[in-house]
């Protein structure tokens, strides 16, 4: 049976980052990667690729291109966790043991979720950016779309990137205005959260741009089936509050109709989504999911990122069970936290514990072409600007950032451990 001092499960942003972190401070270290895809993506690249802005191939690099000098790539799905006896199955067969393991595999996509959406997806109008079948469908829709109702909504679960819905939105305005389609369309954004935004000053200025480019904000809305025949998204109002819904709740000039007393359907000509997210089914079905939790992330000490059951486990990026926004940016502060932990662990010294990760996300919030914000947060929902310039408004430079720098950083200095 292969050993190993750490075993990474996945190597996407998280899982890459640390391991080459934690080989950067010890060479000698045994470490493994459990990941079976051959390709790694930069997922964030996608939104703009749907705008048809960034070229999809440049999202996509050889992941033998990151596993760091020295780890063990076993190129692999991670079935079983058996956290009692640090052993890991994978679906090949395999037990690979461990003296310390980090989870790293990113969410899952649960398209059977919502009724109508798997046999949807990718064709008659569904697009999500969320995927990288799709992500080029959304550009084709865009470039074809004549007019009728451009509808953006997101999921009642958790997601990645929970901005990432409202950006293409906001580009999606943008382009229809360039093609001159705009005025015979209806720019619809539903979701079932009650804010556009959770945190200010950010919320302000995104309610702004809702308000002077007349897109129909509908809110406390959730998706419960999508009917691609008739082309329609059937939405639960879910504010009623025992009360049924009525004529006033509807908004008649995007063709808005009432369906039973709590339901409401909206016709789209184009519909974009994510997809419900929760963590892989492998991990909830493991003794490392947290107890009660429908969506199964890793229960780790949101400081510590250390497991609150088993100390020789860490979890960070999108699987785990940490209440931050989940993004890449995230894992770039998460991962220092982890390594040093692990770092300290091995040497039997004591954790940094709630000195470490305070929740840090970003949301660079794309707003047009040549237009981002850039939102930066902590566990308070508290902003925490890193820039000596007031990001909480529309900028060129954000753009910028966004297009070209953040991606060549993400290849080059973070997938190497260097930042
Ligand atoms: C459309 C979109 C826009 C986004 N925009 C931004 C943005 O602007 N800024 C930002 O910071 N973030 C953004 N993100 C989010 C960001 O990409 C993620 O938060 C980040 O990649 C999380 O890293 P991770 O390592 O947790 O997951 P991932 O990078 O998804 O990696 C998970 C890895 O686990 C592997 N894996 C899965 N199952 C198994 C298994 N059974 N065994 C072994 N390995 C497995 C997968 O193959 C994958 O390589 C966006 C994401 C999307 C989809």
């Amino acid at each position: 049976m292969e050993q190993f001092q750490v075993l990474i499960i996945g190597g996407g942003t998280a899982g890459i980052t640390v391991a080459a972190q934690l080989l950067k401070k010890d060479p000698t270290l045994r470490l493994g990667i459990i990941e079976p895809s051959e390709e790694h993506y930069y997922q964030p690249a996608w939104t703009l690729v749907g705008a048809g802005t960034f070229d999809y191939a440049a999202t996509v690099k050889k992941e033998q291109k990151f596993i760091p000098k020295g780890a063990h790539w076993i190129k692999d799905y991670a079935q079983e966790i058996d956290a009692k006896h640090n052993l890991v199955k994978t679906r090949d067969g395999s037990s690979l043991k461990y003296d310390y393991l980090v989870v790293a595999v990113g969410v899952q996509y649960d398209w059977k979720a919502i009724p109508g959406l798997k046999e949807s997806i990718g064709k008659g109008g569904v697009t999500t950016n969320y995927d990288k079948r799709y992500v080029k469908y959304t550009w084709e829709l865009l470039q074809n779309f004549k007019g009728g109702n451009a509808l953006f909504t997101q999921p009642h679960t958790p997601i990645k990137c929970g901005g990432a819905p409202q950006k293409i939105m906001y580009l999606a305005e943008h382009y229809f205005r360039k093609q001159g389609v705009r005025d015979k369309t209806n720019v619809i954004f539903a979701t079932p959260g009650s804010v556009i935004f959770g945190v200010q000053p950010f919320k302000k200025f995104l309610e702004g741009i809702i308000k002077d480019r007349k897109i129909f904000a509908r809110f406390l809305h959730k998706l419960v089936e999508i009917r691609p025949v008739q082309r329609e998204a059937v939405y639960q109002v879910t504010n009623l509050e025992g009360r049924q819904l009525t004529e006033e709740d509807i908004d008649k000039n995007i063709g808005m109709r009432l369906e039973g007393t709590d339901k409401v359907v909206i016709p789209y000509e184009m519909i974009h989504l994510a997809p419900p997210q929760s963590a892989p089914d492998f991990i909830k079905s493991s003794p490392l999911a947290k107890a009660d939790d429908p969506y199964g992330w890793v229960d780790v000490d949101k400081n510590s990122l250390q497991h609150v059951r088993y100390p020789n486990v860490f979890s960070l990026g999108d699987v785990a069970g940490t209440p931050n926004a989940k993004t890449g940016a995230a894992v770039r502060k998460q991962a220092p936290i982890v390594v040093n932990n692990l770092m300290s662990l091995m040497k039997k010294h004591p954790l940094n514990g709630a000195a470490g990760y305070d929740g840090y996300s970003s949301c660079p919030i794309v707003t047009g072409y040549g237009k981002m914000l850039l939102a930066e947060f902590n566990y308070e929902n508290k902003a925490t600007p890193s820039l000596p310039i007031d990001t909480s408004k529309s900028r060129w430079s954000m753009w910028i950032l966004k297009k070209y720098i953040l991606p060549w950083f993400y290849w080059h200095r973070m997938l190497k451990g260097k930042g």
